[in-house]
This record gives C-alpha cells, sequence and structure tokens, in this order.
C-alpha cells in the first residue's frame, strides 16, 4: 500500500522558498472613525457614469466568450500612442503581461535582472516562471543603480525590468541615465519598462519611454489601466513593443485572459480620457501638499513621481505602520525598508500628516 503522504501530488520545490504576494489590508474598524485604505495605489475616485454604463451594457453579454484578440482595445490603444495594432499586447493586468514576457522570453534558469526593492511581484512572477531573480539593490537615495544593473547583466539574462517610477520609492529613472543603460546593455536583452504610474509623473528629466521604444527593438513598455484610470478591479493592462515581441507575448496569454468587462471599460476609459485626467490633476496637487507638509515636519524624504510616499523609516517600519492602523488608516510596510502610503482621499491625507507630525515630534 502506498504512503499517502509521501505519494501525494507535490507542487514544485522553488515554491515553497517563494516569497507571498500581499494585497493591501482593508483597515480594522476603529470607532468613531472613518477607514482608509492607502495601501495598494488604488484611485480613490469611483469609475466614471460613462465607463459605468459601458460595462452595464458589456455585462448584458456575458454569457459569450470575450474578443480574445482585443482588436477593439488594441486599435485604440495603437491610435492613442501612435503605434500600429500589431505593437500592442494585453493582458490580466500588467502584472499578467510581465508573466506572459517571461514566459516568452526564459528558459528555465535564465536570469532576469531587477532593482530592489521594487515592485513585490517581481521576484514571484520570475520564480514562477522557472527563471532566476537576480536583485540589485537600490542606491542609498532610493533610486535605480542603472550602471550596477547593466553589470548585473551576464551571458544567462533575457530580461531586465525597470520600474519607472519605482514602486515603492516613488523615484524616476533619468533619461540620459537610461540611455547610457540602454546603451550599455547587449541588445538580445530585452528592457522592460514598466510605467505602471507613468500618469503622474512630472519631472521633466523623466525618461520618455515610448519614443526609446522605437529606436531600440529590445525595449517594451508596461502599463495599466489599474492606477490613473481606476480600473484595478477589472484587471487590464499592456505592452508596447516591437511586432515580433508582441506577438510572442500574445501567445504566451491566457486565452480569453481579457474579459469583455475590461475591454468594454477600457476602450471607454481612452475615450473619456480628459475627465480622468482631471483627476489625476487633483491627485497631482493632493501629492504636492502632502509633499510640502512632510518636509514642513522636517521629514526627508525621495521625491514622488507616482500616486504615493515613501517613508524610508528602516527599524520604525512596522511602528510606524501600526500607529497608522490603531487610527483605522491602512498603508503599507516593507519589513525594515520603509512605508508607502497612497495619495489617495483628502481625508487620509490628512490623518497621515497628522500621524506624521506626532512620529516627527516623539522621535526627535
Ligand atoms: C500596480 C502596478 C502594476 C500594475 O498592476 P496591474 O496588474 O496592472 O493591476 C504594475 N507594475 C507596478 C510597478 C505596479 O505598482
Amino acid at each position: 500500500m502506498a504512503d499517502p503522504m509521501t505519494d501525494s501530488p507535490r507542487p514544485r520545490a522553488v515554491l515553497a522558498g517563494m516569497p507571498r504576494y500581499r494585497p493591501g489590508r482593508p483597515p480594522a474598524p476603529v470607532a468613531g472613525r472613518a477607514a482608509y485604505k492607502i495601501s495598494s495605489n488604488e484611485n480613490p475616485y469611483p469609475p466614471l457614469p460613462s465607463v459605468l454604463e459601458v460595462v452595464r451594457d458589456a455585462a448584458s453579454r456575458m454569457n459569450r466568450y470575450p474578443d480574445m484578440a482585443s482588436v477593439e482595445l488594441r486599435e485604440a490603444l495603437a491610435q492613442r500612442l501612435g503605434v500600429g495594432p500589431d505593437w500592442i499586447a494585453p493582458g490580466t493586468g500588467s502584472v499578467g503581461v510581465l508573466g506572459q514576457i517571461i514566459q516568452a522570453m526564459c528558459d528555465a534558469g535564465d536570469e532576469v535582472v531587477f532593482a530592489w526593492r521594487s515592485f513585490e511581484a517581481y521576484p514571484i512572477v520570475v520564480t514562477v516562471a522557472g527563471a532566476t531573480a537576480v536583485a540589485v539593490p537600490l542606491t542609498a537615495d532610493a533610486r535605480h543603480d542603472l550602471p550596477a544593473m547593466a553589470a548585473a547583466v551576464t551571458e544567462r539574462t533575457r530580461v531586465v525590468l525597470v520600474c519607472t517610477p519605482n514602486n515603492p520609492t516613488g523615484t524616476c529613472v533619468g533619461a540620459a541615465e537610461l540611455r547610457a543603460f540602454l546603451a550599455a546593455v547587449p541588445r538580445h536583452v530585452l528592457v522592460v519598462i514598466d510605467e505602471a504610474y507613468v500618469e503622474f509623473v512630472t519631472d521633466p528629466d523623466a525618461p520618455d519611454a515610448l519614443a526609446l521604444l522605437r529606436t531600440h527593438p529590445n525595449v517594451v513598455v508596461l502599463r495599466t489601466f489599474s492606477k490613473a484610470y481606476g480600473l484595478a478591479g477589472l484587471r487590464v493592462g499592456y505592452a508596447v513593443a516591437h511586432p515580433e515581441i508582441a506577438d510572442a507575448l500574445r501567445t504566451t496569454a491566457v486565452p480569453f485572459g481579457v474579459n469583455s468587462l475590461a475591454q468594454a471599460a477600457a476602450v471607454a476609459s481612452l475615450a473619456a480620457y480628459d475627465e480622468l485626467e482631471v483627476r489625476v490633476k487633483e491627485l497631482l496637487a493632493e501629492r504636492s501638499r502632502v509633499e510640502a507638509e512632510l518636509a514642513a515636519q522636517g521629514w526627508v524624504l525621495p521625491r514622488s513621481q507616482a500616486n504615493f510616499v515613501w517613508f524610508p523609516l528602516r527599524e520604525d517600519t512596522a511602528g510606524f505602520a501600526d500607529a497608522c492602523e490603531a487610527e483605522a488608516l491602512t498603508v503599507r510596510p516593507y519589513g525594515v525598508d520603509g512605508v508607502r502610503a497612497t495619495i489617495g482621499e483628502i481625508g487620509a491625507s490628512d490623518r497621515l500628516l497628522a500621524i506624521a507630525a506626532r512620529w516627527r515630534a516623539r522621535s526627535r
């Protein structure tokens, strides 16, 4: 008789040691306090009425499979970005597209270089695909160390991920340093520029990734509808890439992965971008207010180019997050690195600023 314990199906050994994606928690209720979740970089605004209307209409046909090729969405994006539809590869959020990229490019043991700390999905997606994660520490001022990342490229490297603005530190790479990086990296290495927060970038020195894509066939630009467009719950993002790469990404996509409601909402959101941009501008004004207040309190933080701020609190990380949680404010702590707090509702920012002021006063 077989031993049921030793003969049972076993997941791959690599999964046991893998980090898990930790979603932002909803805040625990505190009596007399509105609760705010500023731990997932979500857009605080409800869906636009015009987008909701299109999604309702699409829902009436959900007995049918979605358009597997996302033709309408790809055409709308192509028109907006000034490329052909064959340059667009949609996926279930840009995390889904990132999985398609690694699966398209990497055999077992191939290396993927990225900065750390950066987006927590990177090591997970890379490891699940059977590739090897190579993490290159950020600089002391929480920026990508692009020369060190270029130096980390080996014969096994197939992909480099550049997250700009970087989640969770909010910093952008500079246009000139990115150009120098692209010149240093071998042309057979795919360079993925993850621009999940590009709509929040105001720094004139930030790179124009789409322009770099035109001159560098090894560049892929990754974008999402989850942040500025406010469609996080629908799961839709896309890569912009040269047609041969985009075709490979469509090949490794889950068939029918981008559902019909997401496709419809994304197309409607592109059409309504003027309205969405008003909201983005309001979030940018709120980011400026929060950054100015924190600076006045004495905090020295990296300048944010995204819809969140980064507190490099080191060993105080958990304590600060607990102080927020005690006031029904959920922020996102990262080990002994720091805390990320999303720019969302004004009430949430006000509470964050009050807690931050007390923290400064206490630790002086
Ligand atoms: C939020 C985020 C994404 C987008 O995730 P979706 O899967 O599109 O919701 C991608 N990259 C980074 C760095 C992010 O922070």
